[in-house]
């Protein structure tokens, strides 16, 4: 089950109750600003996550998870890449 378009688990989000955020597949703008410019690429290509996508990992993702403050060492591609094979094993 995918949690978000990036790779974050939302689930483990400690944002998700602090600011009762429903999770970035079901919400229509992100809490934190107008848009997320990851989440809005994705679902304009209509993929589920990033991981589907021909260009995957983008600069624009891997500026996300490469950040020095928000980013988390990539740990959000390898999400992507873990949701890609588990569709692909189905
Ligand atoms: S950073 Fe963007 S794509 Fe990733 S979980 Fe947040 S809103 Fe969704
Ligand atoms: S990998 Fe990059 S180009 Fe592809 S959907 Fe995600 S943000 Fe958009």
């Amino acid at each position: 089950m995918i949690e978000s378009r990036c790779g974050l688990l939302c689930s483990q989000c400690g944002y998700r109750e602090q600011m009762d955020c429903p999770g970035c597949v079901h919400m229509s703008k992100p809490f934190w600003g107008e848009n997320c410019p990851v989440k809005s690429c994705c679902e304009g290509k209509e993929h589920r996550h990033c991981g589907e996508c021909a260009s995957f990992p983008c600069d624009l993702l891997r500026q996300f998870a490469y950040d020095e403050k928000q980013g988390d060492d990539g740990k959000r591609i390898e999400q992507c890449k873990c949701w890609s094979a588990e569709v692909s094993a189905v």
